[in-house]
């Protein structure tokens, strides 16, 4: 059973969410403030979060940067407006991982929740299991794949979950054109079928870790193959 924190302050939505996501054999806490929102980030671990950005006392974004620390191994998804493309960008840019946009379709819900759980148990399994996973090395940047880190020139890059997976999903194939229906479905769901925003932030925020170091340092590059996808270059060896 999953542990879900829901901060919706819409009486009927909030409600259809916390029932639909029990039905399914979850243990839900459902906020309708940003200040509860943030109590309960404090106060308990949860696997999942499902955010709303427009509450009534508190920037969306604000406890989306909080949440994110506060709960650093959950998968946090925020909820926007159909058309709020910038809040979409601002947030996933804030910590998030997902977002679904309202009205939330339940069985889409449900899909996404599903997928994510999944995916988390297995990376954490995978871990554990794997105590010599190996690391891939290229140039001064080391994938840790066993301890789910990694290292540029030592010093270890605070990437978040999916971060982490998507650049060990590019390292797992350098110097090759992977496509973003196949980043999306592998990093993310499956069941991928929309905007493949969330892989350009992600994508965005990998580079600046891995611009954002001592000049020197030999690092692998992200290049971006318009039309199809993303290919990781490992450094010029001198
Ligand atoms: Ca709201």
């Amino acid at each position: 059973m999953a542990r879900l924190l829901v901060v919706e302050d819409d009486d009927t939505i909030g409600r259809a969410l916390r029932s639909s996501l029990a039905v399914h054999g979850h243990d839900v806490v459902w906020c309708t403030s940003g200040r509860d929102a943030l109590q309960a980030g404090r106060d308990g671990r949860f696997d999942l979060v499902l955010l709303d950005l427009g509450l009534p006392d508190a920037d969306g974004i604000d406890v989306c940067r909080d949440l994110r620390l506060t709960q650093p191994g959950a998968v946090l998804v925020i909820l926007t407006a159909r058309d709020a493309e910038m809040d979409v960008i601002i947030g996933l840019e804030a910590g998030a991982d997902d977002y679904l946009t309202k009205p939330v379709g339940l069985a889409e819900l449900h899909a996404r929740v599903q997928a994510h759980l999944r995916r988390a148990e297995t990376g954490s399994r995978a871990a554990a299991d794997d105590g010599d996973g190996g690391s891939t090395v290229l140039g001064d940047l080391v994938i840790d794949l066993a301890g789910r880190r990694v290292l540029a020139a030592g010093i270890e890059l605070p990437l978040r979950a999916k971060e982490f997976e998507l650049l060990a999903r590019l390292a797992a194939q350098p110097a090759t054109a992977v496509s973003r229906e196949t980043l999306m479905s592998e990093v993310w769901d499956e069941h991928w079928f929309r905007s493949t925003k969330t892989l350009d932030v992600h994508i965005a925020a990998l580079r600046r870790h891995l611009t954002d170091l001592p000049p020197g340092t030999a690092l692998p590059r992200i290049t971006t193959l318009r039309g199809h996808g993303y290919r990781l270059d490992p450094p010029e060896t001198g």
